[in-house]
């Protein structure tokens, strides 16, 4: 039996329908830009199997140092202990994220980091005496499948089983450079009505909601409003993180920095799971007491594992690393080149990019839409690239170190895509 028909014995795969769609595709092997499945068809994968993996895949320099450690210190539990590999992590990840941030908190993936933040949000304001209980979060955004996360996430067809549970959170739009000042209108109204606690928000790119891109100016004028009001800003950068934007992070387009900052995916360079959420000082400080109580009583087993650290230790070293620097920007402008081909495609609506994030919409009416996605993703499969996309959007987000002739052929294929439509 191949591997393929063994996982449908015991295997019930995240975000899939088995009964609509029972194949899955067997993977054996990953290096660099290259995905193997066990019949030896390669794949590239051009969204870094979802943007985690942005160093490539098994990065040796990554993984050398994964190996060494992990015949020192495999895991320990981190209250009460510590290690050098959190402590070195901690030195290097605060020397590039935004100057105002300066303790980390440690978990497991970016739904959890996304729970910390509306925690710390809530018992910052509960340590201080006050209420505030409602959350205010961004139309179309997306923060994770836990319920917190789920909550600030904007309302799934899919989670309706759910729904009666969610926090309360108010929504607003994304400010697109001529809102604003309706989306201040907007934020002075609820802030009379309600106490609100903390403002949960992707930063510039709304990855699950196609790639969806704002403006910093009028995310910059909304941040503002918070910091005026004590709302505190927690910026969703599990996705946009690490740059992918083209700067470390994406808060970093913005004068307004947030109080607390989401990290996950990338951050261990794809290598192994692990999240954590960043915070100023001043949130820090309103848990910081004599009263055991003020604490925040979270935590999860693999808090800062060793080994995760290392991993991420090792993916910052490579981002700051001048071959990395100039990718980032080598395929910048390399997606510049490919829009100008592809934009006025009659069968392309509109396009967007920031960084290495590249986005195209494709124009096609919905209703004639129906399997039409998994057709081109059936396309791009067969042709050896790994793209997936979502709705009716295409996007890549391909590892940092994908060379100039695979770029091509991912948009070559994109392009010989269009002409199957
Ligand atoms: C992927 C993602 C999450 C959830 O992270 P998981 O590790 O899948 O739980 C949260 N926020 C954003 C912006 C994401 O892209």
């Amino acid at each position: 039996m191949t591997l393929k028909e063994r996982d449908k014995k015991h295997l019930w795969h995240p975000l899939t329908q088995h009964k609509l769609h029972p194949d899955t595709i067997a993977l054996v092997k990953g290096k660099d830009c290259t995905l193997t499945d066990e019949d030896g068809n390669t794949y590239i994968d051009a969204i870094a199997s979802w943007y985690t993996c942005m160093y490539g895949h098994c990065n040796s320099f990554v993984t050398d140092r994964v190996a060494a450690q992990m015949q020192q210190l495999d895991q320990v539990v981190f209250s009460g202990f510590t290690h050098e590999p959190a402590i070195k992590l901690s030195e290097a990840l605060i020397s590039i994220l935004p100057e105002n941030q300066n303790k980390l908190f440690f978990s497991d993936n970016g739904s959890t980091s996304v729970e910390i933040g509306i925690k710390m949000a809530l018992q910052y304001h509960f340590n201080r005496g006050e209420k505030r209980n409602i959350l205010l979060a961004f139309e179309d955004g997306f923060h994770g499948d836990t319920f917190g996360a789920m909550s600030v996430s904007s309302l799934s067809v899919y989670n309706g089983p759910f729904e009666d549970y969610f926090l309360e959170v108010k929504r607003i739009p994304t400010p697109n450079g001529e809102n604003h000042k309706a989306i201040l209108n907007i934020l002075e109204k609820l802030v009379l009505e309600h106490d609100i606690a903390g403002f949960v928000y992707e930063p510039l790119v709304q990855g699950a909601a196609a790639m969806k891109m704002h403006n910093a100016e009028g995310l910059d004028q909304i941040l503002k409003f918070c910091k005026a009001h004590q709302i505190i800003t927690v910026a969703d950068e599990v996705m946009t993180g690490f740059g992918k934007t083209g700067k470390n992070f994406a808060s970093d387009y913005m004068d307004t920095k947030p109080d607390i900052i989401c990290m996950s995916k990338a951050l261990t360079a794809g290598l192994l799971p692990m999240a954590i959420t960043s915070c100023s000082q001043a949130v820090y400080d309103a848990f910081y007491s004599d009263d055991m109580s003020k604490g925040l009583f979270h935590g999860h087993t693999y808090s800062a594992n060793p080994l995760a650290c290392t991993a991420a230790l090792a993916g910052i070293e490579l981002l700051k690393s001048e071959t990395i620097r100039q990718n980032i920007q080598r395929i910048s402008a390399s997606h510049q080149g490919f829009n100008e081909r592809i934009k006025e495609h009659p069968k392309v609506k509109s396009t967007r990019q920031i960084g290495v994030i590249f986005a195209l919409d494709l124009n096609i009416e919905m209703e004639r839409y129906g399997n039409l996605r998994d057709r081109i993703f059936k396309f791009f499969m067969d042709n050896g690239v790994f793209l997936r996309p979502l709705g009716s959007t295409i996007y890549i987000q391909a590892p940092y170190v994908i060379t100039e002739s695979e770029l091509e052929k991912v948009y070559q294929t994109i392009e010989n895509a269009l002409e199957i439509l």
